[in-house]
């Protein structure tokens, strides 16, 4: 249980939140991406304790702020400079005399436009922006990985079931018991040879399920003895449209 218990503004700081928190054993300070700063104060610490905690850590609380300010500043921002191509298209952000974020999708250009009044960096532009990559993205998968997979299967002597493209937010492939194949429809702004691993991974585990030695020596052979490479490789490679 967490109850509000005092909210003040403390200089060079900014505002903070004080919580009676049952299950705390000590005063504890949580400073989150957005700059809140939120004090834990277990069911038998006193307010002015708490207080006091604040204040001796003013100077980690300081530093910590600052860590986090640079964090999301460094969120990534979809906006008109934003260079950016799909496997097919050219993707132009424009701002312009619209009233909500319009997507049109032509054979080989992606036009993004959103209302020129609204700032792009908000929220809801960016996931207008986001929701026309990720719209084309899927396309883009579901036109060229079932074959690509089809291809890996046959050239390595593979099987599987049915191909499914998602949109997961933490892993570019999965393979299920039953033979099915999960396929991250961000994979398709991966380089081909990234693609192609991600794929022959989720093939390899139709021969092993798990992750054992058998299975990583497989990977191995057929990625042509690169395993360890392209793993490094794709460890530098964010989800971008979560
Ligand atoms: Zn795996």
């Amino acid at each position: 249980m967490r109850r509000l218990i005092k909210e003040s503004v403390v200089p060079g700081i900014g505002k903070v939140k004080y919580f009676e928190n049952s299950r705390a054993k000590a005063f504890s300070i949580k400073v989150n991406i957005n700059g809140e700063i939120t004090v834990s104060v277990p069911k038998k610490g006193k307010l002015k304790d708490a207080v006091k905690f604040v204040d001796e850590k003013s100077e980690w609380i300081k530093k910590t702020l600052l860590k986090m300010k640079s964090k999301s500043d460094s969120q990534f921002v979809w906006d008109e400079k934003t260079k950016f191509k799909t496997k097919y298209c050219d993707v132009k952000i424009i701002p312009s005399d619209v009233q909500y974020v319009l997507i049109h999708l032509d054979e080989n250009l992606l036009e993004i436009q959103y209302p020129q009044e609204k700032d792009v960096v908000s929220p809801e532009i960016q996931a207008g922006i986001k929701f026309g990559i990720t719209e084309t993205l899927r396309l883009e998968a579901k036109d060229y990985l079932p074959g690509r997979v089809k291809y890996l299967a046959d050239k390595f002597g593979f099987k599987y079931n049915q191909i499914f493209i998602k949109h997961q937010k933490s892993k570019w492939g999965s393979y299920s018991s039953r033979g099915n194949i999960n396929l991250n429809l961000e994979l398709m702004l991966l380089p081909d040879e990234l693609i192609d691993f991600i794929i022959l991974h989720e093939l390899a585990h139709s021969k092993y399920l798990n992750h054992g030695k058998e299975f990583h020596r497989l990977l191995n052979k057929i990625t042509g003895g690169r395993e360890k490479e392209l793993d490094a490789e794709i460890n530098k490679h964010r989800f971008m449209l979560h």
